[in-house]
């Protein structure tokens, strides 16, 4: 939660807006770059529908910049010594906690989302990124195999130039955890934000030139999606981690497997949250509300399938409702405010189109349901938290990612039918399960279809877990140790200590 203090930090109003504008689109070999022949990005603050930045879509001249820029940084360092590699991303570590508050703002104007949210969240888990990857650069190593005399010893060995494509939500983030995996094991960066938001990687590669990182490693490209497929397809990059939808994921992954690239995909999800008849209800709501509406509900693991044992369901909507009310709407600069708008208003559109559909299938509306009046902010995109109940498992809310503040609520009766109909989706991002039976917990996540779980808690994600999908919701992991498995490979080398023999 925020503190006073920083509360009283926020600035509000004309001059926040007007900072938002970067020097230049894009950031190549440590500097910024325009090329206005691009298509136009208008960047829209999602409260007021206001433009607050006008940038342009990469040109082929800036990608083949970019990507050079990398190729050439790239080689020096991973010759680099890997505490030196690890003592960089530190300190861009301690200049993004230095700078939380400004780009707390910033990922609030990019995004909307509540400063109450981005000033505990955003660059805080960037910075926790950078300090976890740069402690663990100089402990990437390989093994060494005695066989006899001779032995085989192993090393880990960077990919080249990696390509980060980003989703809207989590802008800052995004390209933190991207980056400080990839420049721990001596790869460069060539960065493309969401279109939707273009402004906090910039930032992101400022800070890290400032700490030391040598140009042309850490470069962003803004664009649409042809200018990802563009980069993806370039013969220059050598991994692609995709964070997005499933429909983009696929493309992606086939058009890498063209060139037999490596890839980390963190797409979509539908997860399960369930609820047992013996949770704690406090623990259990809280673990609801969080998992449906921090960020708007714009968050891919949510846990948007709420079962809820039977004998438990009547009090369980009853304190869920009373808390999900009190729920305040507002300005998202104003440090009170606790929801903020939808990301655009097409995107407000389609949240508002699965609202009715609900109803439609036949869903009982216990809250919300519709477009939310902001005093102040009647151009933007505002929705009312929205809970249904007496959802069932064929619903078109209960299989498809809504991406918004839409919880279904799924009675259950018994152990095994909740885990049956909580795998049956085509997604695995996430799951989690809320009781006070121990053993029950470990044997139900344990049959879980899912990379990612959580037990009487849900969406609490630290640096250190390893978090992805499986199923349809992605392939590799990002955060933790496993995450530099995928931005590495192993070169194992025979060393022969007699001498050797032909059979002709
Ligand atoms: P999206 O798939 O529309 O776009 C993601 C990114 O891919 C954007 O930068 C876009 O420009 C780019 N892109 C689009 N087409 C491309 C192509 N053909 N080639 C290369 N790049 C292309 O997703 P979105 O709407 O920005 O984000 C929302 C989605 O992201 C949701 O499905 C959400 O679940 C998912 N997401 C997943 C995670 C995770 O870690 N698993 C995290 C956040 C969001």
């Amino acid at each position: 939660m925020l503190s006073a203090g920083a509360a009283a930090q926020v600035p509000l109003g004309s001059d926040v807006k007007a900072r938002a504008q970067p020097q230049a689109s894009h950031y190549i070999d440590g500097a910024y770059v325009e090329d206005t022949d691009g298509r136009v990005i208008d960047c829209i603050y999602p409260a007021t529908g206001e433009v607050i930045a006008r940038l342009h879509s990469a040109t082929p001249a800036v990608i083949e910049r970019a990507v050079a820029s990398a190729r050439r940084a790239q080689g020096e360092w991973e010759r680099t010594v890997p505490a030196e590699r690890g003592r960089i991303l530190r300190r861009a570590a301690d200049i993004m906690r230095e700078r939380n508050h400004d780009l707390s703002v910033l990922e609030t104007l990019d995004t909307g989302k509540p400063y109450q949210e981005t000033i505990v969240a955003d660059a805080l888990s960037g910075a926790e990124a950078f300090e976890f990857y740069g402690g663990l650069a100089s402990s990437i190593n390989g093994e060494c195999i005695p066989l006899g005399e001779s032995f085989v010893y192993t090393k880990r060995v960077a990919l080249g130039v990696c390509l980060g494509i980003g989703a809207w939500n989590y802008p800052t983030q995004i390209a933190c955890y991207k980056g400080a995996a990839a420049l721990a094991c001596g790869n460069a960066v060539v960065f493309k934000p969401s279109e939707v938001t273009p402004l906090c990687a910039l930032q992101v590669a400022e800070i890290l030139v400032e700490a030391g990182l040598p140009k042309g490693l850490y470069n962003v490209v803004q664009g649409y999606g042809d200018v990802g497929s563009a980069l993806v397809a370039h013969p220059d990059i050598e991994k692609i981690s995709l964070t997005g939808s499933v429909p983009t994921g696929a493309r992606v992954m086939a058009a890498a497997g063209e060139d037999i690239k490596h890839v980390t995909m963190e797409l979509g999800g539908k997860s399960p949250l369930i609820v047992f008849e013996d949770a704690d209800i406090e623990t259990a709501v809280s673990g609801a509300i969080l998992g449906n509406f921090y960020s708007t509900g714009q968050i891919c693991s949510n846990g948007t399938r709420v079962f809820v044992h039977r004998d438990m369901r009547a009090e369980f909507e009853a304190r869920l409702i009373e808390r999900v009310r009190a729920i305040r709407l507002g300005d998202p600069l104003d440090p009170e405010t606790q929801m903020g708008p939808l990301i655009s208003a097409a995107h407000m559109d389609k949240v508002l189109g699965y609202m009715q559909l609900g109803q439609q299938e036949g869903a009982r509306l216990l809250y919300g349901g519709e477009r939310a009046e902001v005093e102040g902010f009647e151009d933007g995109s505002f929705v009312q938290p929205t809970v249904f109940t007496g959802v069932s498992d064929d619903m078109r809310i209960a299989r498809e990612e809504i991406f918004g503040p839409v919880m279904s609520i799924l009675e259950f009766e018994d152990e095994d039918e909740v885990i049956r109909r909580a795998n049956d989706t085509g997604f695995g991002l996430a799951a989690s399960v809320f009781t006070r039976d121990l053993q029950r917990a470990h044997r139900v996540i344990d049959r879980i279809q899912a990379g990612t779980c959580w037990i009487n808690t849900h969406n609490v994600m630290p640096v250190e877990m390893p978090f992805g999908g499986v199923k349809k919701s992605g392939v590799g992991r990002e955060n933790s140790r496993a995450a530099l498995d995928h931005y590495s490979q192993i070169k194992s080398v025979y060393v022969e200590m007699g001498g050797i023999d032909a059979p002709y």
